[in-house]
């Protein structure tokens, strides 16, 4: 990055506004201390104090000489860092975010630094549990934090500062932290686990060349496959000079199914071991160029190209297993050959070890991953070779970023693409808290800041970004063939009140979806098996009465976890026993109700009792590595039947894939949202394209509501059909893309109050907004964690100027909050609701 000169003006003082990690609606001015001036610019971290006994790392904004009007201004206190930890780019996109998106600079700086670049006086440090230096390499002060924490292993830092000064407190945790001896204790943080992989080496008694002679002979005649793969084993080991090799990698190389190593494993031919390996340890595998394009990727490819150079953002419309990912790989390629840096952004649980490893043996250690399941020492570093490649700016080829949401805050200077996949999909919007930013949106403005080309792709793309594509504003590339070849999987549909009616069902599934299912197995292929949870987690109910046992905090049903044996509210975490009899009328009869994916499993294991059954879903994947272990043993081979919510719609490519069921359609339509026929159409076609990557697959689709026109839609692979469809219902509704919504949401502890404020807040927004607001309503969960809540809805035409509306709306929201008499209302704004 280009330093600017330092700032020589001896005579004055100089001031700098900052941001503090704090909702406050302004900057905070401070006052620079003499010796501190000749080295502070935009982009530093420094340590200030704010409130009474509080510091804060807080971000520098803008140095300058006005001292403020209304307060005295405190000193810095210290200065963290050397060079700027942040571009003035990204601060460009931190107010543009603040702007749109209705919320104050310092809610932005949360969602962009991970934990470890924002310290205050709360942060809690722990020391580093893999630190392997010697401490009798600390200054004396750092040496003095290093006993403290053998003392008490956790310290906040304002403790911290009663041992050395408050003053010098951050820049020397930073150098802790630099040292790698201690790290930031993360709230809820799931402490950082290392993955393991299984290796296999060859059994010593083998060695010999006598051995190893005869046992071929005996393979070659009465196992070949394993002949080949023990062939395999000595070609590789001599290749790369190493006796121990990576069990997923041998098995693949040697073209096998994992049943072969089994066997010789059982041998005991192969001998195995577990290695840990670290997430951002060198990938030291080999790297090959980018795959060869079919003639409809080349195609398309040349089509994102004209687009860029118009300077358009482009729209890839490209169907399941169409080769999107390769495509990906041709663009990234060149603009990393030019010394410029990609940011590929995926949806938060389609970031998998299967994404990682694909682009990794293009790339090796281009690759930097960006991820929330990483701590936060994983993080900085991430965030660190990103500035650093800043730094060595056209001395070496970029770098490739892969990222969830938060991804795009990592301090680029000289981006040449981003590539958002999966585009439509709902995670690139943050609920809570704020900054509630759309992270796609953001990187188009991104993209244009930074003179960038900007992709987007989906099978499935958003209306909005459909929309946008077919009225210009961005180019639409399509491609519709598969791979090699392959069709699309086949669509049915199983009609559940058919079925019932002719006695057909079994629990939650149709006869003919079971028969299928079994034929997969018996054939060896393997199942995927699709339940929304929303709306169907397994709940109590009464036979008798009808009672449900409910949350205390919420007004909805708390959900049943069998394995557990326990009631949780998944609003806000409140935990019971099950009762063992009915709370009002006091029968014994309590019964489950709603079915689960843990339901699902346990029925289907019953029914078919030799199929190898396994569940992802939030319940399974808890712990970090449980994800990609479970992904993992499916890719293997180890699991016949997956069953599981919507992680199992994204981006997953596995071969043997032959069935993918759909239990109830139903619910996915059933949410009193404008989006719910988009989210469940995408839902549906994503899962449906999890089948037949390599051979014929299929598709089936259980509903009692076989004629509704979206299923008719995904029965024939009709997207622009349905998006036509749909298109016509929102323009009828005033919804978007024609229409901008905010929604606002309101809470109270208590009832009567929030429907008094909210009455009045409604009243006030009236008289700006007239008739395009709409509410207050009440939504379907009207409580969670003791607030209740109320929806107000404002819908905007597009040509009313947005700054404008937004102004408006801020008046009013600060109005209420500086009313005595309205003062316990929360207001959130949520601006393009998802
Ligand atoms: P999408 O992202 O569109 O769903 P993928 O990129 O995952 O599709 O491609 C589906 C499968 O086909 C992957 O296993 C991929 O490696 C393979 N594939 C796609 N294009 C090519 C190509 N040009 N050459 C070889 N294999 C390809
Ligand atoms: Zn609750
Ligand atoms: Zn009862």
């Amino acid at each position: 990055m280009i330093k600017p000169e330092p700032l020589t003006n001896p005579a004055g003082t100089f001031f700098v506004d900052v941001v503090l990690p704090l909702a406050l609606p302004d900057l905070y001015t401070y006052s620079v201390p003499d010796d501190l001036a000749q080295r502070i610019m935009p982009g530093q971290r420094v340590v200030v104090q704010f409130g009474k006994h509080k510091v804060y790392s807080a971000l520098i904004y803008q140095v300058h000489q006005t001292p403020p009007a209304n307060y005295e201004t405190k000193q810095v206190l210290e200065l963290i860092d050397e060079s700027p930890v942040i571009n003035p780019e990204q601060f460009k996109l931190w107010q543009w975010i603040a702007d749109y998106y209705l919320c104050t600079l310092g809610e932005v700086m949360i969602a962009a630094f991970p934990s470890a670049l924002r310290l205050q006086s709360e942060t809690i440090i722990i020391r580093d549990q893999n630190f392997d230096g010697d401490p009798a390499d600390f200054t004396d002060r750092e040496y003095l934090v290093w006993e403290a924490l053998e003392l008490k292993p956790e310290l906040t830092i304002g403790e911290i500062s009663k041992i050395v000064s408050l003053k010098q407190v951050m820049p020397l945790v930073k150098g802790l932290m630099t040292k790698r001896a201690i790290m930031v204790q993360e709230e809820m943080m799931d402490k950082y686990k290392p993955r393991w992989i299984d290796l296999v080496y060859l059994n010593p008694l083998y060695q010999e060349d006598a051995a190893m002679g005869k046992l071929m002979d005996k393979l070659e005649k009465r196992s070949p496959k394993q002949n080949d793969l023990l062939l395999t084993y000595i070609n590789l080991s001599r290749d790369f000079g190493k006796k121990k090799i990576a069990k997923s990698y041998l098995v693949k190389k040697a073209g096998v199914t994992p049943a072969i190593i089994q066997s010789l494993i059982k041998k005991e031919v192969f001998l195995t071991e577990k290695q840990q390996v670290d997430r951002l340890a060198p990938y030291s595998g080999e790297v090959i160029p980018p795959k060869v394009l079919n003639p409809y990727q080349e195609q398309s490819l040349k089509e994102i190209k004209v687009a860029f150079e118009a300077k358009k953002v482009a729209l890839l419309h490209g169907v399941t297993s169409s080769g999107k990912t390769e495509l990906y790989v041709h663009l990234m390629q060149e603009i990393i050959d030019q010394g410029k840096q990609v940011l590929y952004l995926l949806p938060e649980i389609g970031l998998t070890t299967q994404i990682i490893s694909r682009l990794q043996l293009h790339f090796g250690n281009r690759i930097l991953i960006y991820h929330s399941r990483f701590n936060d020492q994983e993080r900085v570093e991430a965030w660190n070779k990103v500035l650093d490649d800043n730094i060595t700016f056209g001395e070496q080829a970029g770098k490739i970023v892969i990222g969830a949401r938060s991804a795009l805050f990592l301090p680029f200077t000289k981006l040449g693409l981003v590539i958002v996949d999966e585009e439509h999909d709902h995670s690139y919007k943050q609920i809570d808290p704020a900054p509630r930013y759309n992270a796609r949106d953001a990187a188009v403005v991104l993209g244009a800041w930074q003179h960038a080309n900007v992709l987007l792709g989906s099978a499935t793309p958003g209306m909005e970004s459909y929309f946008n594509a077919l009225t210009g504003k961005y180019t639409l590339v399509t491609l519709n063939k598969r791979h090699a070849e392959l069709e699309m999987p086949e669509v049915f549909i199983v009609d559940l009140k058919d079925a019932r009616r002719k006695k057909q069902v079994n629990g939650n599934f149709s006869k003919v979806l079971l028969d299928h299912i079994r034929v997969a197995v018996e054939n060896k292929d393997q199942v995927i098996l699709f339940q929304n949870r929303r709306g169907f987690a397994p709940f109590l109910e009464c036979n008798v009465c009808s009672w449900v046992p409910l949350c205390v905090n919420c007004d909805v049903a708390l959900t049943y976890h069998k394995n557990k044996h326990e009631l949780r509210c998944h609003y806000c975490g409140y935990l019971i026993a099950p009762p063992v009899k009915c709370g009002a009328c006091g029968d014994h009869d309590l019964r489950m109700k709603g079915f689960g994916t843990e339901r699902i499993e346990e029925d289907l294991q019953l029914l078919i009792p030799e199929a190898r059954i396994a569940r992802l879903d939030y319940d399974t994947t808890r712990s970090k590595s449980a994800y990609s272990k479970i992904l993992g043993s499916f890719e293997e081979g180890e699991i016949d039947v997956l069953v599981g919510t919507q992680m199992v719609t994204k981006g997953l490519d596995f071969e043997r894939v032959s069935l993918v069921g759909i239990l109830n359609a139903d619910s996915l339509f059933h949410f009193p949202d404008f989006r719910s026929h988009e989210r469940g159409f995408q839902l549906l076609a994503q899962v449906s394209g999890r089948a037949g990557r390599r051979q014929e697959g299929k598709v089936l689709v259980q509903t009692y509501n076989p004629s509704s026109s979206v299923l008719s839609y995904v029965l024939r692979h009709d997207f622009e059909g349905f998006y036509h469809h749909e298109l016509l219902e929102r323009y009828k509704f005033s919804y978007p893309p024609y229409f901008r919504l905010i929604e606002i949401r309101l809470r109270h502890k208590d009832e009567k109050e929030l429907d008094r404020s909210t009455n009045a807040f409604v009243k006030d927004l009236k008289a700006s907004f007239g008739k395009r607001v709409l509410g207050p309503t009440t939504p379907t969960v009207t409580r969670v964690r003791n607030f209740y809540i109320r929806h107000v809805l404002i819908k905007l035409e597009k040509t009313l100027s947005v700054s404008e509306v937004k102004q408006r709306l801020s008046q009013s929201v600060d109005k209420f909050k500086k009313d005595p008499d309205h003062r316990r209302l929360l207001i959130q704004i949520d601006v393009d609701p998802m």
